[in-house]
């Protein structure tokens, strides 16, 4: 086996993210770390924004640590009922401490209520401001589950990054 090839800093790093909650009735909805009003919102520990908890492992995976169930576990009382912006907060005070920082962020919203559309450009501004990022640099799609679930009704998260050098 030869040696590990030596890749600049300077190149960017990508990083996926993936996240899944149950629904249900009397839940706040919290997305993106935006209230929106819904008949049904995310079960989970925490707020259970599936949105952020997506962003986090996908930041958290582009800069080689570990996840966010790893990093913050359940378990732990001192991230009970946390809002999950704080966990973005603490994954990038990790990347700064990498050098690295967000360049770009894409996103997939998979569920049939709530409609994501109405809450997209809110939502989308809201992680701009979270990562310090023109909006533009942002984006997110609402997807239908196309009648594919017969299970319990669920939300799904994938979040894509790109990570830079801080200085670059
Ligand atoms: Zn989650």
């Amino acid at each position: 086996m030869s040696a590990p090839r030596e890749i600049p800093s300077s190149i960017p790093r990508v990083g996926l993210g993936w996240d899944l909650h149950r629904l249900a009735p009397g839940r706040p909805c919290i997305l993106g770390g935006i209230r929106i009003a819904s008949p049904v919102g995310p079960v989970g520990h925490s707020d259970a924004d599936v949105l952020l908890h997506a962003l986090c492992d996908a930041l958290l995976g582009a800069a080689g640590l570990d996840d966010l169930g790893t990093l913050f576990p359940d378990t732990d009382p001192q991230w009970k009922d946390t809002p999950s912006t704080r966990f973005v907060e603490e994954a990038l005070r990790l990347l700064e401490t990498k050098g690295l920082h967000p360049l770009s962020l894409d996103a997939v919203l998979r569920c049939d209520r709530p409609k994501i559309r109405p809450h997209r450009s809110a939502i989308r501004e809201q992680l701009a401001g979270l990562l310090s990022l023109p909006p533009d640099r942002v984006n997110l799609k609402g997807k239908t589950l196309e009648g594919s679930s017969s299970g319990p009704e669920t939300i799904e998260a994938q979040v894509i990054v790109l990570l830079g050098e801080k200085d670059a």
